[in-house]
This record gives structure tokens, C-alpha cells and sequence, in this order.
């Protein structure tokens, strides 16, 4: 039984390899039902991601449909029957969120680097039973990972599921981001209580790679995979590069193996 599933989405299915999969960004109604439909046929899915809101790092690329696409989500949630995950990067998306019935939440990389995001985030959070995925942050500072945490337990959020997605590196790495495996070990060590989860997507920055870091993220006795999926990647509006297909992920999840206890 996997603890993530259970935090993340009250139920217990038995999962080995919880997933959750879905587009770096909803772009469409039409991709966003396209990809989703696809991905319902694999076993290890237990909820869907899709970005509404787009942290990007320069202007004038696309930076989300924004609150209009929760619509849609709210359909395909009524649709499939499927949990649905969003970012949210302050108290207003994380209120608009809500509204709309998400299901998870999660904060990512350039949210986590920021405490005064952090808390404004927790202090919406106040009195709401919701579980929220927190990347790491954008650099290598465990603390601030860790930090993140304490702040959104302070405000009574109790299901917390940490996502290690890679750090930031000038250097000359084959992946957009440096794994550094060391510190989510370390983070788990610090916080056994949290389930830690891999993208390998946002560490990759290209699809070939998938595989192999989702076998070394399990291998570190990883509790779960989120990994960006698009119905027909080579025409996504961000992430173009690191997206598979349904069809391809369910390959990647039926040749990935658990050699280790991860309960
Ligand atoms: C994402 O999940 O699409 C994303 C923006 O990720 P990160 O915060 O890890 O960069
Ligand atoms: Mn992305």
C-alpha cells in the first residue's frame, strides 16, 4: 500500500509506482481531454497534473490560460472520476483553486525558494484539509525545502507530499537539472514523515531520459513519480522537449521495477 496515494488522495489502491501525470500546462480543452482520456488506462495513475498558471522564467512566453482552464479541469474531474493537481504560486491562485474544487495542490520550484510566497500560501491554507505537493526549491538549499514544509504544517495542512524535481545549474549537465541525489536523501532523513515523490520530467528537460531517472529515483526507495505527459508533445506550449505521450508513458511505468521496500 502507498502512503503517497493515500495522502494524496484519501484512497488505497494498491499501486506499487504511484503516478501522477498530465501536461506541464492546460492549453486547451481539447489537449487537456485528449491527454487525460489516454492516461486513465494506466494502472499507476492516481491523479492528474495540469499547470494553470505558468512560472516562466522570461516574459512573453506562454504563461498560462489561467483561471478560465479550472473549467475545464472541473468538467474532465466530472468526466473521469480522476483527482486533478494544480501549482499554485500565491493566495490568490490558491484561492481561485479551491474554488474550483482541485483536488492537490503543489508548489513549485520558484515558490518554494520564497518564504513570504511560502506563507502566504499557509496562511490560506488555514483551516483547509487539502494535501499540497512542494517541489524543491530552484537551488540546492535544503533548508528552504524544509522550511516550506514546517510552514505549511504550522498552518494545520497534515498532508504533505515532497516532489524532488532537480536543481538549477549553470554548469554543463546533460539534464536541465542537476539530480543531486544527496539532498533528497538528506531531506528524507530530516523529514521521514513526508513522502518523497520524483519529476523526473523537470530534471530530464528531455524525454529520453525518463526512464532512467525514474529507475534511479526508485531505486533510492523513491515513494512515487510525477511525470509531464502531452498527447502530441512536439506541439506543447511549454515543456516541449521533456513531455511523453500516454502511450509511451505506460511503457516507461510497465519496464520501471521496485527492488526495494518503499511503504
Ligand atoms: C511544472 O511542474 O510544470 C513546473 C513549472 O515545475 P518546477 O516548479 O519544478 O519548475
Ligand atoms: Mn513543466
Amino acid at each position: 500500500m502507498s502512503r503517497v496515494t493515500e495522502i494524496l488522495t484519501g484512497r488505497s489502491n494498491g499501486v506499487e509506482i504511484p503516478l501522477i501525470a498530465g501536461p506541464c500546462s492546460a492549453e486547451s480543452y481539447e489537449q487537456l481531454r485528449a491527454t487525460v482520456i489516454q492516461l486513465k488506462d494506466i494502472p499507476n495513475l492516481i491523479a492528474v497534473r495540469a499547470g494553470v498558471w505558468k512560472p516562466r522564467t522570461r516574459p512573453g512566453s506562454f504563461e498560462g490560460i489561467g483561471e478560465y482552464a479550472l473549467r475545464w479541469i472541473s468538467e474532465l474531474k466530472k468526466e473521469t472520476g480522476l483527482p486533478f493537481a494544480v501549482e499554485v504560486a500565491n493566495s490568490w491562485q490558491t484561492e481561485l483553486a479551491l474554488k474550483a474544487g482541485i483536488d492537490i495542490l503543489w508548489l513549485g520550484a520558484r515558490t518554494t525558494v520564497n518564504p513570504f510566497y511560502v506563507q502566504e500560501i499557509s496562511d490560506s491554507l488555514r483551516g483547509v484539509d487539502v494535501p499540497v505537493m512542494v517541489k524543491n526549491p530552484i537551488h540546492a538549499d535544503l533548508g528552504l525545502w524544509i522550511g516550506a514544509v514546517e510552514r505549511l504544517k504550522k498552518s494545520g495542512i497534515n498532508r504533505i507530499v515532497a516532489v524532488h524535481r532537480g536543481f538549477f545549474t549553470s554548469g554543463t549537465s546533460v539534464f536541465r537539472n542537476d539530480p543531486k541525489w544527496e539532498i533528497p536523501v538528506e531531506f528524507r532523513t530530516l523529514c521521514p514523515d513526508v513522502p518523497l515523490m520524483c519529476d523526473p520530467s523537470h530534471i530530464s528537460g528531455k524525454r529520453d531520459y525518463i526512464y532512467e531517472i525514474s529507475q534511479a529515483a526508485l531505486d533510492l526507495e523513491m515513494h512515487g513519480l510525477m511525470i509531464e505527459s502531452h498527447y502530441n508533445p512536439d506541439v506543447a506550449l511549454s515543456d516541449a522537449r521533456q513531455q511523453v505521450t500516454p502511450a509511451q508513458l505506460k511503457e516507461i511505468m510497465k519496464a520501471l521495477v521496485r527492488r526495494a521496500d518503499h511503504t
